[in-house]
């Protein structure tokens, strides 16, 4: 019988996530919701230095907003825990002894000055085959000079003896065969001198005991495959070895190499799904916060390396639950446009509905202080002006005159051609106002108008410009219907005044 798919999202806890790292999270959600598979989520705390308090709940936080919560992770356990790497500390020495007294692992005592001067004597020093035997470990030293260093607590790593002339061959997923020559890759420390193991033992023996079917993960891990399958055989664990999906990678907006954080600061747009606040206070910015919807943002994700064989765009993380198949992810990078990014959220926008846009919408109102009381009033504005709306704060932009009059008009759009006579024509509309239907308020006003010998067109803009302060929005007799006989025949007032002046 096959085995249960398995999958894991291992970030490292090292600040804000970027969106390559949510996409990677997607497609493993993804992988596992349409094998009916377990996703993981397993943080990847082993290197101290590295380490940013809050970064964990960060991630988190990111996952249940993009929709995609983990079925196992640090704070909601399975039977494969524990989920944080650092607490299985314990577990991570005895796999590296084994890798030594099967002559596939050294300890290595190098100084971190020793190790200096050799980097200095050769240059692109790499510790491995051509240069181990030049260096200070137990493959140069005596069995007793070892143990008395060992004894004497002497600190040392652990390091993988890569095999020389090997061909390290696998099958990727998405790439189809890879192989890798044993004589480029280095020596890597497995186990470091406090104790923690490196990424690459760690992902390993954690991939083993977490029962992982499947390892997700971005391109740029490619280079450590061949160690990481290394490892697999000589820990006797090939038959459980996971098969690996290295993803395209996520290019800056020209192609040229990798999104970066500071792309995204350059170019003004967001990598990172949250706002991130870093621990001396300073913040990136997310695309949560700049006002995308989740739906798009991991609708926008996952077309950014798949599609579903047709020229559809727009999927909702259902029918992606559905529809996501390994075979189209596309091997090539990606490019970034946020251009698009924006298209497929104002789509989203849309296509949601006034109740599910109701609590994102009504929270953008209130960080403008504008305070709703009439649930109802809002979801028919939402509907009204939704698809005028990129992001959500141009909810803002575009209701706020529901809410209070305009506190200020383009006067330039109105003043060159105001005239006595409009004025006269807007004081008579607004004594006889009636607003039963936006189709009889535009009727009498254009009967009005032509009465007073005006062409509608005249009039319909500082009409406009009186109930909302400028050029935009939708139907005007539907905003004033909206807005009622009372507000109405108040905002003409106040807007003549400030004319006439
Ligand atoms: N901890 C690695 C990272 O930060 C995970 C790589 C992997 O999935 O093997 O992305």
């Amino acid at each position: 019988m096959d085995k249960k798919v398995r999958v894991r999202f291992a970030p490292s806890p090292t600040g804000g996530l970027h969106l390559g790292g949510v996409r990677t999270a997607l497609f493993n959600y993804l992988f596992a919701r349409k094998n009916n598979g377990t996703f993981v989520l397993r943080v990847e705390d082993t290197d101290q230095n590295r380490f940013v308090e809050g970064a964990e709940e960060y991630i988190v936080d990111c996952l249940n907003w993009c929709g995609i919560t983990p079925d196992e992770s640090p704070s909601n356990p399975g039977n494969y825990g524990p989920y944080r790497q650092s607490e299985r500390k314990p577990s991570y020495r005895k796999f590296a002894e084994q890798l030594i007294s099967d002559g596939y692992a050294y300890y290595a005592f190098d100084t971190p000055d020793e190790l200096d001067a050799k980097r200095k004597e050769i240059p692109n020093f790499q510790y491995g085959q051509t240069t181990r035997m030049q260096m200070r470990n137990s493959l140069t030293l005596t069995i007793s000079e070892v143990e008395d260093l060992l004894a004497a607590k002497t600190p040392h790593v652990i390091r993988i003896k890569v095999p020389e002339n090997e061909i390290v061959h696998f099958t990727d997923l998405i790439r189809g065969d890879v192989s890798f020559e044993t004589s480029l890759v280095d020596d890597k420390v497995l186990l470091k001198a406090d104790g923690m193991p490196t990424y690459h033992l760690a992902v390993v023996v954690d991939d083993k005991a977490m029962e992982i079917t499947h390892a997700f993960r971005g391109e740029e891990w490619l280079p450590s495959a061949p160690t990481h399958i290394l490892l697999w055989k000589y820990l006797g664990w090939e038959a459980d070895m996971p098969q690996w999906a290295h993803l395209p990678l996520i290019l800056k907006p020209d192609g040229h190499g990798k999104l970066s954080k500071r792309d995204g600061d350059r170019l003004g747009f967001p990598v990172y799904a949250m706002n991130w606040t870093d621990p001396t206070g300073s913040t990136t910015n997310g695309f949560k916060e700049m006002g995308f919807l989740p739906e798009a943002f991991v609708n926008m994700l996952a077309l950014l390396g798949w599609n579903d064989g047709t020229d559809q765009e727009l999927f909702s993380l259902k029918e992606m639950e559905e529809k996501f198949s390994i075979d189209r992810i596309s091997k090539a990078g990606a490019k970034f446009d946020f251009e698009k990014a924006k298209w497929y959220n104002h789509e989203w926008i849309k296509q949601s509905s006034a109740e599910s846009l109701h609590v994102p919408v009504k929270n953008e109102l209130q960080k403008a202080e504008i305070n709703v009381s009439d649930d109802a009033f809002l979801n028919t504005i939402i509907d009204l002006i939704k698809d005028r709306c990129t992001l959500l704060p141009d909810f803002v932009a575009q209701s706020g005159y529901f809410f209070a009059s305009p506190k200020a008009y383009d006067v330039a759009a109105v003043k060159p051609k105001w005239t006595e006579e409009k004025a006269a024509f807007f004081n008579a509309y607004a004594e006889n106002l009636s607003l039963t239907d936006a189709v009889s308020a535009e009727e009498a006003f254009k009967t009005l108008a032509a009465e007073k010998g005006f062409k509608p067109g005249e009039l319909m803009l500082p009409f406009r410009i009186m109930l909302v302060g400028g050029k935009f929005g939708p139907g005007v007799f539907d905003i004033a219907l909206l807005l009622g006989v009372e507000e109405t025949k108040a905002r003409i007032a106040k807007a003549i005044a400030a004319f006439n002046v």
